[in-house]
């Protein structure tokens, strides 16, 4: 199909403004979740001020936005990785109501709108599963404990822990091959050990994970893929 409109025209989607009276400046960011640019206006700022700056960023903007992996909603017939490899939502009524991966599909029966929101609760428990066998794994080898593991649909981090040790996890490491989501769980668990990045918790990190740079780079690589499965947050059903 012939494209007769100038990419950056036809491209730049809406801005969403956000007013925060502590932001010290104009600042522009890309919602990776809901492929829509996000604009931080501070106090005492004209919309003629607004406006130009959004002329001036306009062909970033577009650029970013068009940069973006396709959303993939997970719906019957839909293509998504599940650790790591391509499979395929087959819904048919006789199926059971829980999904099952099975040969390169998830399989699974029951209404055809309860599909979405089943898979999502599905794919959560199943992150969750790994999550705390491979964090529960890598806190023996290391001798230190841990506390609670949650598993939420974290947008700037895949993982996190606090000072008590409680660890948070990105449900959509699921997605990933195993060897990513287990270095995030090693990374997770040697902060029981050194709460910075320091060479010393990099070396602790390496006593758990192999291969720890190629699993950064394979997240700086399709992180931005992985977050565009599924509904975008907030426009998740209630069944979760
Ligand atoms: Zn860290």
């Amino acid at each position: 199909m012939a494209d007769i409109i100038p990419r950056n025209v036809a491209t730049v989607p809406s801005v969403e403004i956000r007013q925060n009276p502590r932001a010290k400046r104009l600042t522009l960011r890309i919602d990776k979740h809901h492929a829509v640019p996000v604009l931080t206006v501070p106090k005492g700022i004209s919309m003629g001020q607004i406006q130009s700056f959004l002329d001036k960023h306009k062909g970033w903007i577009a650029d970013r936005v068009a940069a973006l992996p396709e959303g993939i909603r997970l719906v019957p017939d839909a293509a998504f990785p599940f650790r790591g490899a391509p499979h395929i939502i087959r819904h048919e009524a006789g199926f059971p109501r829980e999904p099952l991966a099975c040969e390169g599909e998830v399989r699974l029966g029951g209404p055809v709108d309860h599909v979405e929101p089943r898979v999502l609760r599905w794919l959560r428990r199943c992150a969750r599963t790994r999550l705390v066998e491979r964090a529960t794994y890598h806190a023996q080898s290391l001798g230190v404990s841990i506390g609670r593991i949650s598993v939420r649909d974290t947008k700037s981090r895949w993982g996190s822990c606090t000072a008590t040790g409680n660890l948070n996890f990105s449900w959509r490491l699921i997605l990933a091959p195993d060897a990513i989501l287990d270095y995030v769980a090693a990374h997770e668990v040697a902060h029981r050990v050194e709460m910075n990045h320091s060479p010393r918790f990099w070396a602790e990190v390496d006593r758990l994970c192999a291969n720890r740079s190629a699993a950064r780079q394979w997240l700086r690589r399709h992180g931005d893929g992985l977050m565009r499965i599924g509904p975008p947050p907030g426009g998740e059903s209630a069944a979760d």
